[in-house]
């Protein structure tokens, strides 16, 4: 294999070098500059987002971002593919072996795209699909109007309980009953608790629905041991790699060997075309860091964080749905401090706390969505997490020092403490 020249005039170069961007390309070599200050000055507490590790980021700027491979590994449509090849096999073996899954593929760009494939192995246009409403906190890909799913299939949306937050078995069993679905969903953006997977198993076997989870969310803390895992109980998993698994942005799906051909077909050649090479070799990467003792470490701190997190946030007289959290993330509601959702996270951002906003189980205003797994990546603990609660409440009131309590916060733990490209 070839070795990387520290030497700046080194002439061949396998991967990434961003002293050349800034040399050649200074107004996009600014934008990367500019993002990576901008991610390591506040708190970044957006649910979905992640550090992802230095090995992660070689791996996706490498040549393997030249390489055309449409097909599987040692049945392509390109020449050439026997080195990349042995790329998407580690990553399949690594992804079996993290998951105890029969079958994985590694191709899906998105966590879309992988469940727009397991949709395309499972059902037809016209079928009826049974998933969390999107006021409830569905995915875009559980039936927005909006989105291929909404438009393609006939979809149910089940809810939770207005009053507790918590998913309703009884309802989702009536529903399924009711439509008799061809798939039953079960994963969400922003639910803060462990789904019952061997509920929902029940459910989809008496209505003979398959089970998709779409555990997009969920799926890194699975691999570190922090949430159980909807393998054993789901027909197919789809997930994302850029979340809690702190991979490169991308999707996967796993499944049973029965499902295995037509979920490698549903992806490619019915939903894409060659696969992004460098990026599955950086979804190898990031599925070996998580197979090591220090990512399980890793995955219970983020949930003992967004633990200490929701009680910190609860003491300061915020609304925590469900009343807590299994996982990574909290939803909260400001209104008890007088904020909708929308003046709150601007508030917080204006403080440099970078969150998201999201739908609440009961009324029409806005709540706000938070995980703890990029400042978990971070080195932040328990005794971070209630200062960080602290500052919350400090921004929300729209108190200017909240800012610079955030920006002497994020500068004790940066993100890439050895990246060349720092200030
Ligand atoms: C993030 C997410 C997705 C989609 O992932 P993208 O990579 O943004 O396409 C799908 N489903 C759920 C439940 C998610 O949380």
């Amino acid at each position: 294999m070839p070795v990387v020249d520290a030497s700046p005039t080194a002439p061949a170069h396998p991967g990434a070098d961003f002293g050349t961007l800034e040399r050649l390309d200074p107004e996009i070599a600014a934008v990367v500059r500019g993002e990576a200050e901008r991610e390591a000055a506040g708190l970044q507490l957006v649910a979905a987002e992640n550090f992802t590790s230095p090995a992660v980021l070689a791996a996706l700027g490498s040549v393997l971002a030249n390489k055309y491979a449409e097909g599987y590994p040692g049945a392509r449509h390109h020449g050439g593919c026997e080195v990349v090849d042995e790329a998407e096999r580690i990553a399949v073996d690594r992804a079996k072996g993290l998951f105890g899954a029969a079958h994985a593929n590694v191709q899906p760009h998105s966590g879309s795209a992988a469940v727009l494939a397991a949709y395309a192995a499972l059902l037809k246009p016209g079928d009826t699909l049974l998933a969390m409403g999107l006021p409830s906190g569905g995915h875009l890909t559980h039936g927005a109007p909006s989105n291929f799913s909404g438009r393609w299939f006939d979809v149910v949306g089940y809810g939770v309980d207005a009053r507790s937050g918590l998913l309703d078995y009884a309802q989702v069993r009536e529903l399924a009953r009711t439509h008799r679905p061809r798939a039953i969903v079960v994963g969400s953006i922003s639910y803060p608790r462990h789904p019952d997977y061997a509920a929902f198993r029940e459910i989809a076997d008496e209505v003979g629905a398959y089970l998709v989870a779409d555990a997009a969310h969920p799926i890194g803390l699975v691999a570190g041991g922090a949430a159980p895992s909807p393998v054993p109980y789901a027909d197919v998993v789809c997930a994302t790699t850029h979340k809690v698994l702190r991979g490169p942005r991308g999707g996967m799906l796993l499944c049973g060997e029965e499902l295995a051909e037509r979920i490698d077909r549903a992806v490619f050649p019915f939903t894409q075309g060659g696969a992004q090479m460098h990026t599955i070799a950086a979804k190898a990467v990031a599925f070996g860091e998580a197979a090591r003792p220090a990512f399980t470490t890793y995955a219970h701190q983020v949930v003992s964080n967004a633990r200490v997190l929701g009680e910190g946030l609860a003491a300061e007289g915020l609304a925590l749905t469900t009343g807590g959290t299994d996982t990574h993330l909290l939803t909260v509601d400001p209104a008890p401090l007088g904020l909708d959702g929308r003046e709150a996270r601007a508030r917080l951002a204006a403080a440099g706390i970078v969150l998201d906003t999201c739908a609440l189980p009961y009324g029409e205003g806005r709540g706000l969505r938070l995980g703890t797994a990029a400042v978990t990546t971070q080195g932040m603990g328990e005794a971070q997490m209630a200062r960080v609660a602290a500052l919350f409440a400090l921004a929300l009131r729209g108190e200017r020092r909240a800012a610079g309590g955030v920006r002497e916060l994020a500068r004790r733990f940066p993100p890439y403490p050895d990246a060349p490209f720092r200030g």
